[in-house]
């Protein structure tokens, strides 16, 4: 009898354990269940389906390379599965394990509903390590990274991969699938994701693609990495969010090339102490885990002026012009430099006292990378709410942050208004008195912002 693979985000064929481990038993039934029901108001975000339904075209194509194909259905996971198990006569289920709440409510759920005798069969391999397995000494897991990575980087380099299957055996019969172009997962009317393509190949040999891409320059990533006007970093994280490619094949890639492939691992380490930080606290995408900004005076969301301000923080219409250029890579593309996410991010709660969580909704809807762990992680230690240290008071200042990472040709590239503006003049037309007319002026000025920042940490400060 067949078995099922259960693909969520492990979406390649090579160093995929659940589809290895299928494939060496016998006929498999490759499935993909569009599931906006499970995740309730953690949908995936409209720019990851775009991302997704490329990467499914993707992976359709290389299993169909191997005499195998991709079942695709729409639905809650648990049902579909327990009806697809059901009507093949399929023996196992094999996915790899993910740390989302709601996928571990959905495998919870899946256990019981499965035909009798038909098991769930969960493999590791979208991390370095088995989120929940490094942990200290007395075998509690760690909160803090730099521990954690310590402790992370004792168990490295991680084991091999595991071998791609040669071919896979199809079932005698498969069950039904809808068409990927019914799920409408790419936008149309207006098509605002027609720049995506020139940036991004979603898929697994995209992904290869980019890896290769990156090893030379893998070796100056540290010295790089902060720039954002030039390419430093390896742009893998949609790739790695979806699975395209597995963590411990990149990290086997770059190893051996010296200290700042180090910095590089140490950095796809914190894709892992995020799943560390989802596994222990499953609530972290809407819960600070410091209780003392419970009472934190954010500016009320409801009010329009606040909202007009955070409509022009999406847009990229701050006045500043890092900011706003950050902002736009992202419409434009989907991705947004790290260097610049802690400072649109920081500004956004800082500058503007925006809740976090409004932030993090709009990188939710809007990046292709966006993964519930890395996201959350990264939206709380900006905002100092979270299991880090208190990073509250570290208000990063968004214009000299800019001079001092080089980003002029940056803000060149993504806000027109300034293109023809040299530096230092670009990074504060407005101080510089060379702002063009069609440029916004400054939101709130840089001091009034963080004295109102630090005014409202005061209260509650203890
Ligand atoms: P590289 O510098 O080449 O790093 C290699 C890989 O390491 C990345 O692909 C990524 O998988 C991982 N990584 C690097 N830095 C981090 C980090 N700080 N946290 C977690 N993983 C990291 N990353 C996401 O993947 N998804 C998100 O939703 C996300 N939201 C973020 C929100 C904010 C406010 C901030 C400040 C950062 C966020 N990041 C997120 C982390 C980081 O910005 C991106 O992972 C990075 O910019 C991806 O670019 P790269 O692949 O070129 O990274």
């Amino acid at each position: 009898s067949p078995a099922i693979v259960w693909f969520r985000r492990g979406l390649r064929l090579s160093d995929q354990a659940a589809l290895a481990e299928a494939a060496s038993r016998g006929p498999v039934i490759p499935a993909y269940i569009l599931d906006d029901e499970t995740p309730k108001h953690r949908k995936m975000g409209a720019a990851s389906r775009w991302w997704l339904h490329h990467s499914l075209v993707s992976l359709d194509a290389s299993l169909r390379d191997k005499g195998s194909r991709l079942i695709l259905r729409r639905g809650v996971s648990a049902d579909i599965l327990a009806e697809i198990a059901d009507s093949t006569g399929a023996s196992q289920i094999h996915a790899l394990r993910h740390y989302e709440p709601w996928w571990r409510n959905a495998e919870r759920d899946l256990k019981t509903r499965l035909p009798d005798g038909v098991g769930l069969c969960l493999h590791d391999g979208n991390y370095l390590m088995p989120p929940g397995s490094v942990t200290t000494g007395s075998g509690t897991p760690y909160k803090i990274y730099t521990p954690f990575w310590k402790a992370l980087r004792e168990h490295m380099p991680p084991g091999e991969p595991v071998r791609t299957p040669q071919t896979i055996d199809a079932p005698d019969q498969w069950p039904e699938s809808d068409t990927l172009d019914d799920w409408e997962l790419t936008p149309s009317n207006p098509d605002w994701a027609v720049g995506f393509a020139d940036h991004w190949t979603p898929g697994e040999e995209g992904a290869r693609r980019n890896v290769d891409a990156f090893i030379d320059r893998a070796t100056s990533y540290d010295d790089r990495r902060n720039l954002p006007s030039e390419a430093g970093t390896s742009r893998l994280s949609p790739h790695l969010h979806f699975g395209e490619v597995s963590p411990t094949y990149v990290w086997h890639r770059v190893s051996g090339r010296g200290r700042d492939v180090t910095i590089f691992q140490k950095e796809l380490a914190w894709r892992d102490y995020a799943q560390n930080v989802i596994r222990q606290f499953p609530d972290y995408g809407r819960t600070g885990y410091r209780d003392q900004f419970d009472a934190f005076p954010w500016r009320d969301f409801r009010s329009s002026a606040v909202r007009d301000d955070f409509d022009r923080w999406c847009e990229g219409r701050t006045g500043y012009p890092i900011v706003d250029a950050g902002m736009r890579e992202l419409w434009a593309t989907g991705w947004m430099h790290n260097r610049v996410r802690m400072i649109a991010a920081s500004f956004l709660v800082k500058h503007l006292l925006i809740d976090w969580r409004e932030g993090e909704r709009w990188f939710w809807d809007t990046l292709v990378d966006a993964d519930y762990g890395s996201n959350a992680t990264n939206w709380q230690w900006t905002a100092g709410t979270g299991v880090d240290s208190n990073m509250f008071v570290r208000i990063m200042a968004p214009l000299s942050q800019s001079e001092k990472f080089g980003a002029g040709d940056y803000i060149r590239r993504w806000v027109p208004e300034l293109a023809d503006l040299d530096d230092p003049y670009v990074h504060d037309p407005e101080a510089h008195g060379c702002k063009p007319k069609d440029y916004p002026a400054k939101i709130i000025g840089h001091r009034a912002a963080r004295e109102r920042a630090l005014d409202a940490y005061r209260e509650v400060k203890n």
